[in-house]
């Protein structure tokens, strides 16, 4: 590990520190000396004890309020924040990467979205590089992008944004105390007219992107979605759909998983009554574990997964939810 300041840009819900960023701290930890970065009000006493305890240095807050709603005027309290930081780590949501490629632009820094990893190369002088993984293609090729250059660049010369679901978070073996920074950022002048909006949130509050757990439903389910969420709030986890099942309108877009809808790299993916189509194996073929209820032996799905029942769905979540429920004792 080296002493390179590595920031990491803090994805905040309703005030609170969300879980892909505390993923992002537990790896900016193993590269150098984390520090977050956090934009508009102050943060509260328990999310800087959070921050901390995850191995954050210092949390360094560009208070720039409601401004931080306009990407231009996020992107100049990142860059106040980061001027000694190599590296900048951050959530590759839709909104980040809109904010990061407006730092980018003008600071000349590599940017690197939806990566699974992060390392530096030739240590982390004038010489440094940077090297992110991305699983692409539907998750059919893992490929390495290096950054070249960034220690010549003022500011972070490497910019990666990371998938949720990738790093297990940690806390910090001896966490210290953070140090609380705020910063007077000068905003630029220019008229906005793009603002960024929140991603759309399920009823539990995560994001489908962010859920450690995904139990989808497709055309098998015939739209009857009881047992698939019962199955998915049972485990912590999202709801998921094919495009076939949105677009009979059994459940809303934001469901959706594959090329069109979200994709998704949870821990456990539930596939239930889905085929595997190549566009729904797009955005969900990167999970961790991959487990498929089908009633066709013969569907694509049971090519990717790593664990497939062959029966109906309706058959088989109820005797999945009672396993679960006696194996915790309920
Ligand atoms: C440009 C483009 C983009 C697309 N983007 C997406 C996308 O983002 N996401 C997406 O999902 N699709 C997308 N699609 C559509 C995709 O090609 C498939 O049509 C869709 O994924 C199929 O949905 P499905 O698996 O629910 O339905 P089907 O392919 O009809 O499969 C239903 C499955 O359910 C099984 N089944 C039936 N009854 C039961 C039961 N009781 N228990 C268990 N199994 C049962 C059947 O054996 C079958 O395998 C896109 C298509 C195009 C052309």
């Amino acid at each position: 590990m080296s002493d390179a300041t590595i920031a990491v840009l803090i994805e905040q819900r309703d005030g609170a520190v969300a879980r892909p960023s505390l993923e992002a701290l537990t790896l900016a930890r193993t590269l150098g000396t984390p520090v977050a970065v956090w934009l508009g009000e102050d943060p509260s006493a328990d999310a800087v004890a959070q921050l901390a305890e995850f191995g954050a240095a210092e949390v360094r807050v560009a208070g720039i309020g409601a401004e931080s709603r306009y990407p231009a005027k996020a992107a100049a309290g990142i860059a106040a924040a980061t001027t000694d930081a190599k590296l900048l780590l951050f959530v590759s949501t839709f909104v980040n990467k809109e904010i990061v490629t407006r730092l980018a632009a003008k600071s000349g820094a590599g940017v690197v979205v939806d990566a699974a990893g992060v390392e530096f190369v030739d240590g982390t002088g004038e010489d440094s590089a940077v090297e992110a993984f991305q699983t692409v293609f539907a998750a059919t090729w893992n490929v390495r992008t290096r950054i070249p250059g960034t220690g010549v660049v003022n500011g972070p010369g490497a910019i990666v944004g990371l998938r949720p679901n990738t790093t297990a978070a940690s806390a910090a073996e001896a966490p210290g105390e953070a140090i609380l920074v705020h910063l007077v950022v000068e905003l630029p002048a220019t008229r906005e007219t793009i603002t960024a909006v929140e991603p759309v949130v399920q009823a539990e509050g995560v994001p489908l992107a962010e859920a450690p757990v995904v139990v989808s439903g497709g055309r098998g389910t015939g739209g009857d979605y009881a047992l698939v969420t019962e199955f998915a709030e049972l485990l912590g986890g999202a709801v998921g759909a094919s495009r076939d099942a949105t677009d009979e309108g059994w459940i809303g877009h934001e469901h959706m998983v594959g090329q069109t809808g979200t994709t998704v790299t949870p821990a456990l993916y539930v596939a239930c009554g889905i085929s595997g189509a190549v566009h729904h194996r797009g955005g969900m073929q990167a999970s961790g574990t991959v487990v498929a209820i089908n009633m066709d032996p013969d569907a694509p799905i049971f090519e990717i997964c790593d664990f497939g029942v062959v029966g109906s769905l309706f058959d088989v979540l109820p005797q999945a939810i009672a396993a679960v429920k006696a194996h915790r004792g309920e």
